[in-house]
């Protein structure tokens, strides 16, 4: 098989992208290396069946050759992490709206298979956990700019969604919640690695808000494990699926202890308003926990990495090469 990641050279593009040549497959990834890095695909650039290519998805003759030599399209190229879209919400909607309709379009043209990553930021404010993929969507208003994200994704999704409908093209849409693991960065507000790299250097662990609000966080592996299954399962074809881990639901403050004690650090914890950490008015969700019944009967998925291997793994990875830090 031949496959295009968009967004290849990201944290999670770069971790399918490893997943994908151990199977036997050819690569091949374009990134813009807006968020992500050479550094995440170093490891890979000697390998006969990997190739890369620098350049924003924007560049649809650049795209189109690209979409055209794959079999499967793997679309994670987007706008992520928090505190970038409410810095950038222009360039997150384009980027997450207009990216994505090149890469359908492009793909029905010639008929190839696409997996389109969302998230569970879709989910909104909904506080029917855990959230399942029929669930409602509950947004917060448009002047309230956290919520572009979500709104943008659930854009990419109607759209998948409509050409698998009307065009009859194979989309599968992944729902990722919290997906964390080494090449993970803290600079666009991810928590776990913040956390680390605070408690690491001996700085105050931020958390946001009282602490109470809620996350469960799954292992890379495990999130590009179940991408790879759904490319493959014919019976994932015009469906949406939760990928996360249902194990353990966590309060950010319990995370930030659990992170101390993980790393063996004495740092302080520290309450900031999310005023302060986001903007005005800046609305958080206050629980977020996947329902993976659909995942499982399809794929038999089980997540196997847990909250404190995990926490282990990143610590690993930062203490492996200080510069990280
Ligand atoms: N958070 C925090 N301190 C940080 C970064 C994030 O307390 O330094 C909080 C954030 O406000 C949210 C949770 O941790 O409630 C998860 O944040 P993240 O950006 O990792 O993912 P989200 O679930 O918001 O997409």
């Amino acid at each position: 098989m031949k496959a295009l990641i968009t967004g290849g050279a990201g944290f999670l593009g770069s971790h399918l992208a490893e997943r994908l040549l151990e199977k036997g497959d050819e690569v091949h990834v374009i990134d813009d290396l807006s968020t992500g890095s050479i550094e995440n695909i170093e490891s890979l650039k000697g390998r006969a069946a990997f190739h890369y290519t620098i350049e924003t998805i924007m560049n649809e003759p650049v795209l189109a050759e690209l979409v055209d030599r794959a079999d499967v399209v793997f679309h994670l190229a987007a706008a992520v992490g928090v505190r970038l879209i409410v810095e950038s919400p222009v360039n997150t909607i384009e980027t997450n709206v207009h990216g994505t309709e090149k890469v359908l379009k492009l793909a029905n043209k010639k008929r190839k298979k696409v997996v389109l990553t969302s998230t569970s930021e879709v989910y909104g404010k909904a506080d029917t956990v855990p959230f399942r993929e029929d669930g409602d969507l509950v947004m917060g208003p448009t002047s309230k700019g956290r919520w572009s994200y979500a709104c943008s994704k659930a854009i990419d999704e109607f759209l998948a969604l409509a050409y698998h409908k009307e065009k009859r093209l194979p989309i599968v849409v992944a729902r990722l919640f919290n997906t964390v693991g080494p090449r993970q960065t803290g600079r666009y507000g991810m928590v776990i690695p913040n956390f680390v790299k605070q408690a690491l250097l001996g700085h105050p662990l931020t958390v946001h808000g009282d602490g109470t609000q809620t996350r469960c966080f799954t292992y890379v592996t495990d999130v590009v494990g179940q991408l790879v299954a759904l490319s493959e399962d014919p019976g994932a074809v015009g469906e949406v699926f939760n990928v996360g881990n249902d194990r353990e639901e966590i309060t950010i403050l319990q995370l930030a202890e659990r992170v101390k004690t993980r790393a063996s650090s004495e740092s302080a914890i520290e309450l900031v308003p999310y005023e302060k950490a986001y903007e005005e008015g800046f609305e958080d969700m206050q629980r977020r926990v996947p329902d993976l019944s659909k995942l499982r009967a399809l794929t038999g998925y089980e997540p196997r990495v847990q909250l404190d291997e995990i926490l282990d793994r990143v610590i690993a990875y930062f203490t492996s090469d200080a510069t990280r830090l």
